[in-house]
């Protein structure tokens, strides 16, 4: 199943993406789906209303809906860096001995298809990460490797929007990263159950239809579940807990003369069996 939280006039709902538009999940089963929070929180107990409620006929079409993040609101908005051994090389950093997390701050979450801003204070050198994200279903600590699978509801295209010049100001890479509007995902959860195995997928980064990045996730250093596997260690992870697993190489930094986005732009993520988001950037007002 492909889900979705869109907005058709009526505020954030949630929906189920069939041929022709959206099953407006919340019209139909509105106990149980308020939010896709609270619908990841209770999946096992709504699963099957859910699947049957998407065997109806679109109750929206796609045109008269803006689709929201999926997760419009998470707890926690987790990223790795440096996992991709060509991003790596092109950093000129040395490979990680540890998993090297920071975090996004959830303001910095944005629609699959909204603008992505230029800060004020920081306009020149924003760039672009296309990353597989992985959205965290059953809650969980200390879950080990081959368990991993099962505490992950869902995947979506993702841009690790970065804004270099803050990234590098301190060794801690947050604030860099959490500037507003710079966490765009979706356009959809694509269940795990129908994605089927993560690590075999095409990812690419357009900019004005310029191919900027294009690799597959079975260049992930550390593997989705390996991720998922490190971070419960640490923390206990929770429905609609959203995981930018890492980008491969090609981003604009690293060009020769760097060549960062600018006001107009069209940026475009593509991850095969999940689709693509794009956002166009602006000056922030
Ligand atoms: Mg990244």
């Amino acid at each position: 199943m492909r889900l979705v939280t869109f907005d058709d006039g009526r505020g954030p709902e949630v929906g189920a993406m069939v041929v022709g538009g959206i099953v407006a999940l919340s019209r139909r089963l509105p106990v149980a789906a308020p939010s896709m929070l609270e619908m990841i929180g209770q999946w096992s107990r709504v699963e099957g209303a859910v699947r049957l409620a998407a065997e109806n006929l679109p109750d929206v079409a796609l045109e008269t809906a803006r689709l929201l993040a999926p997760v419009p609101r998470p707890g926690k908005v987790l990223a790795i860096g440096l996992n991709y051994k060509d991003h790596i090389a092109e950093s000129g950093l040395p490979t990680p001995e540890h998993q090297l997390w920071f975090g996004k701050q959830a303001t910095s979450v944005n629609g699959p298809f909204d603008p992505i801003e230029l800060p004020k204070v920081a306009a020149s050198t924003v760039d672009y990460e296309a990353e597989l994200v992985a959205v965290i279903g059953a809650r969980g600590r200390h879950i080990a490797r081959e368990r991993a699978a099962e505490h992950i509801f869902g995947y979506c295209c993702g841009n690790d929007v970065s804004v270099r010049e803050w990234q590098r100001h301190t060794p801690q890479w947050m604030l860099g990263k959490s500037f507003d509007t710079h966490a765009p995902f979706g356009p959809w959860i694509v269940t795990a159950d129908e994605l089927g195995d993560p690590h075999t997928l095409d990812i690419r980064c357009l900019v004005n239809d310029e191919v900027r990045q294009a690799s597959n996730t079975q260049h992930l250093l550390f593997d989705v579940f390996a991720q998922v596997e490190h971070l419960s260690k640490a923390m206990t992870l929770e429905p609609g807990d959203v995981i930018f697993t890492g980008t491969p190489g090609g981003v604009g930094a690293a060009s020769k003369p760097p060549r960062f986005l600018q006001a107009g732009d069209m940026v475009r993520v593509e991850i095969d069996r999940i689709g693509s988001i794009q956002g166009q950037l602006v000056l922030e007002a």
